[in-house]
């Protein structure tokens, strides 16, 4: 049997993240195979992330913005609606963009056609496991084996009651109207003028042109709807916020994404380390994954090339930042105070900061500053209901 330097396990967001950044760095040789079930053919999501305005450096694992060129918008100001404002955001250093599955896909795939040494296999992976050999794999009943395998396919389970565990789940439209309804310089992030039932619940609208926009209603709890449950919601937003004179739906997106503090075990065994959602790298209080993959496999990537081990440790001061994710979901599953309302709140009256801070980039003192900002009695009693878990557990 031949063995693999790397086999990545699941070619979807992270692993063909990893593929591209091995292609962009001096193990670009060597011998890499992708295992998925799905071709990855179709736009089956839609990633937005905000990134600071940096001038690129160029292709390379150094660049901070790999995918820049397969963007498929981009805004500097983003609008929200929230309990007592309503109005457009100025991000400050900050751009908030979208790219959209299919062409992060096709821009990976074609980039990995280059390098005869990558190959990809579309198949069912049954079975990961470690072994003295290296990290063994059975796909479509085929064995594989390599130095490691990155794995991005494991199913977490996050049901520990001394967790918080919610899930961010929404469903989407692209819709085409028959009037011009949406501002294309400007998405709203956050719309709460919707029922929020005793939840966080809030639309998001992402314009491709005055007629076209996503439109996405999502919830943050700790249980799913059915389908026409979101459909009814979609359809009643729209008919009650926007102007469409009729509106056709072209496309549909479902998503559920983790919102957790239970640890993960990111490199569970010598030869196999969990990547992406799989490895615990979506940011327990806000679900948002992407950026923080690209920052964790760059890291990966560069750790290997200088150590020869695809570690990646977090710096003991960064780690306040999962307390400060517990006490926020902590707020929210105890239903301490109207999530819409400390939205608001955080957005409104910390525009500059609130993105650093969501990208664990502030200084303490920033992060004081925006927690003055947020109502005490609440938090405090998120704060030692946590603090009491932690110390029980
Ligand atoms: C609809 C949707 C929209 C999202 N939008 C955003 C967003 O706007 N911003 C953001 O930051 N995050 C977003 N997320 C969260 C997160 O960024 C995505 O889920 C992202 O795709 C996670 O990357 P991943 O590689 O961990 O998982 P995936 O991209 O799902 O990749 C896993 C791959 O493994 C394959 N696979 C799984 N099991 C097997 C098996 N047994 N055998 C073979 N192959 C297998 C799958 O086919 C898939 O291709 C969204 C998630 C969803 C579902």
């Amino acid at each position: 049997m031949k063995k693999y330097d790397f086999i990545i396990a699941g070619g979807g967001m992270a692993g063909l993240s990893l593929a591209y950044y091995f292609t962009q760095s001096p193990l670009r040789d060597r011998s890499i195979l992708i295992l998925d079930r799905d071709p990855k053919t179709t736009n089956d999501r839609t990633w937005c992330f905000w990134e600071r305005n940096k001038e690129s450096s160029g292709r390379g694992l150094n660049d901070a913005k790999p995918f820049e060129s397969i963007l498929f918008r981009s805004w500097s100001r983003v609008s929200f609606h929230g309990t007592t404002y309503a109005d457009s955001l100025d991000m400050g250093h900050y751009q908030y963009k979208m790219l959209r599955g299919i062409d992060f896909y096709d821009f990976v795939h074609c980039e990995l056609a280059k390098h005869p040494t990558i190959e990809r296999k579309q198949a069912t992976i049954n079975r990961i496991k470690d072994t003295p050999q290296g990290g063994f794999v059975i796909a479509d009943d085929e064995p594989y084996i390599a130095d490691y395998v990155f794995d991005s396919t494991f199913l977490l389970k996050l049901d520990q009651p001394e967790n918080h565990n919610l899930l961010q789940h929404f469903k989407g439209w692209v819709i085409t109207t028959e009037k011009a309804c949406f501002n294309p310089e400007q998405p709203e992030i956050m719309d709460f003028r919707v029922n929020q039932c005793g939840d966080c619940r809030f639309v998001y609208v992402l314009p491709f042109d005055e007629k076209t926009a996503l439109v996405e209603f999502t919830l943050f709890n700790g249980k799913l709807l059915s389908d026409a449950e979101y459909d009814s919601e979609l359809h009643q937003y729209i008919s009650c916020f926007l102007e469409t004179g009729g509106y056709k739906v072209s496309e549909t997106e479902y998503g559920v994404i983790p919102m957790s503090d239970e640890s993960t075990q990111e490199n569970p065994s010598e030869h196999i380390v969990r990547i992406g959602t799989s490895g615990g790298y979506t940011k327990a209080s806000t679900g948002y994954t992407f950026q923080r993959t690209q920052r964790y496999l760059q890291s990966i990537v560069q750790n290997l090339i200088q150590t020869g081990k695809p570690l990646r440790s977090t710096p003991w001061f960064k780690k306040r930042f999962k307390l400060y994710d517990s006490i926020f979901l902590n707020v929210l599953e105890k239903h301490r105070h109207p999530a819409d309302d400390i939205f608001t709140r955080v957005y409104t009256k910390n525009p500059r900061r609130v993105f650093k801070f969501l990208d664990e980039d502030t200084r303490f003192v920033d992060e004081l500053r925006l927690f003055a900002t947020m109502p005490f009695a609440p938090f405090l009693r998120a704060f030692l209901d946590v603090l009491r878990k932690k110390i029980a557990g």
